[in-house]
């Protein structure tokens, strides 16, 4: 279980509220801004609790942050290879040299970014999908989780109806009401 329950003084920084889940081993810990204790009620913030407590359930932050890593270590293959290699820079015009060779490998991975951002937004909002689920069965359904989304989009001053498109390049977690809505389907209303 996470050994530290920590509040930050997210206030002093801006009027966003937000809590996250982080650290592995005897270092986990959940952290949640003093906003958000101020404007949550408290069945809200066991929501949102119980929410973090559902990453930590399913090893979120620990299959994230080895997915990280394997891609950390294929990004520095492929710069090792791909710097030395004469035709990569031969097929651009250029001449071979370590400096060049680094720079052409780089800019190929660019593309790869495009196709890996939507993977890992989709990822992402699976796993926040089921941190909600499980908070909504920790909390007898998930109307305080409901309304604690709603208030922290609105303190966030966050779109409820962002364009889907945007949503797979650019969001880690569902939209609100998508969220809203799968805790109501699930609830079975
Ligand atoms: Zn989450």
């Amino acid at each position: 279980m996470p050994k530290g329950l920590f509040v930050m003084d997210g206030s002093k920084r801006s009027t966003h509220g937000n809590a996250y889940f982080t650290g592995f081993g005897k270092a986990k810990r959940i952290v949640f801004y003093d906003t958000l204790l101020e404007r949550l009620t408290v069945a809200e913030i066991e929501a949102v609790l119980a929410h973090e407590l559902g990453h930590f359930k399913h090893r979120d932050i620990l299959v994230s942050f080895a997915r990280l890593a394997l891609l950390s270590l294929a990004v520095f293959w492929w710069l090792g290879v791909a710097a030395k290699a004469p035709w990569l820079s031969a097929a651009l015009g250029l001449p071979q040299s370590d400096a060049v060779g680094l720079v052409v490998a780089m800019i190929c991975l660019s593309p790869l970014e495009v196709i890996l951002a939507p993977l890992g937004n989709w990822l992402s909002n699976r796993a926040e999908s089921r941190a909600d689920q499980y908070a909504a069965s920790m909390t007898g359904g998930g109307d305080a989780l409901s309304s604690a989304l709603l208030k922290l989009s609105r303190d966030n001053a966050s779109t409820l109806t962002p364009d889907p498109l945007y949503v797979l390049f650019r969001y880690s977690h569902p939209p609100v009401p998508v969220r809203i809505e799968r805790l109501r389907r699930a609830a079975g209303d």
